[in-house]
């Protein structure tokens, strides 16, 4: 397998009032094209750090993130902007929906970015809406009128809409029960088969299993990590392998 992201030596540190806290730590990583990795790891381990950085969406303070070959750590902030509209999707963590437009127009107007014929993006946006479980009745809704959970699938609905190569999910089942959760995975499982590459956060077992690789993250490094293969052609002894990596 070819490799899509390569980071190298990541540092990030933030300062607060000449307090400095080192969150990613020399971490290196290797993303396969077609992967669909699980980040894994306590509060504060620094994953959605991580996940910005290799998104693009923040600068590493140390290290470079190399997609296809090449840097981007280092590219103009317009440049990053266009690279992450070509080749990124992300659900973010905490949603960050746009208020002021209705559940619907949340997608539509990230979908412009890739899509000419409103109708056929309206049409898209719909479906994908559908499959998540927000209701028509729902579509029309601003984000004050959902639930958290529905909240949350409509961001998903949102980092999906231009198929993006690559999409980093932030705990993006975090808000679902059991039913919607199935539903949301199905969705990504899928994507990847058609070869999108994932890399989930997540604090779910459930979700952690439709990964091919799971990593653990403590303390800004990579403690440890455990290859299970693809979800659908897997037997049953990969979930007892995923129970025991995460007893360790
Ligand atoms: P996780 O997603 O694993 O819970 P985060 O990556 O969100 O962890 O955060 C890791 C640490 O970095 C936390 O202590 C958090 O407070 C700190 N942190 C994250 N983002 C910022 C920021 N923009 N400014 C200052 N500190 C931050
Ligand atoms: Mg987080």
């Amino acid at each position: 397998m070819s490799e899509l992201i390569i980071a190298k030596d990541l540092c990030k540190t933030f300062s607060n009032d000449s307090v400095q806290q080192h969150v990613l730590k020399n971490l290196n990583l290797e993303i396969h094209k077609g992967e669909f990795l699980v980040i894994m790891g306590n509060s504060g381990s620094g994953k959605s750090t991580l996940l910005y950085s290799l998104s693009g969406m923040d600068r590493p303070t140390l290290g470079k993130i190399i997609y296809e070959g090449e840097e981007i750590q280092n590219y103009s902030d317009e440049k990053l902007c266009v690279f992450r509209g070509k080749n990124t999707g992300f659900v973010f963590q905490q949603n960050f929906l746009n208020d002021t437009l209705t559940a619907i127009d949340n997608v539509m107007v990230c979908g412009l970015l890739t899509h000419k014929n409103r109708k056929k993006l309206a049409e898209k946006c719909k479906e994908l809406l559908l499959k998540v479980g927000i209701t028509e009745e729902d579509f029309n809704k601003f984000p004050s009128q959902l639930s958290g959970g529905q909240k949350q699938r409509v961001a998903v609905v949102r980092g999906i809409i231009n198929n993006p190569p690559v999409l980093f999910a932030d705990e993006p089942t975090g808000a679902l029960n059991s039913d919607n959760t199935e539903k949301l995975l199905d969705i990504l499982t899928k994507m990847n088969e058609n070869g999108q590459t994932i890399v989930m956060v997540t604090h779910s077992i459930e979700a952690a299993r439709r990964g091919d690789r799971v990593m653990y993250l403590e303390d800004g490094v990579i403690r440890d990590s455990i290859s299970l293969g693809k979800f659908t052609s897997r037997d049953s002894s990969s979930n007892q392998k995923l129970n025991h990596f995460l007893e360790e």
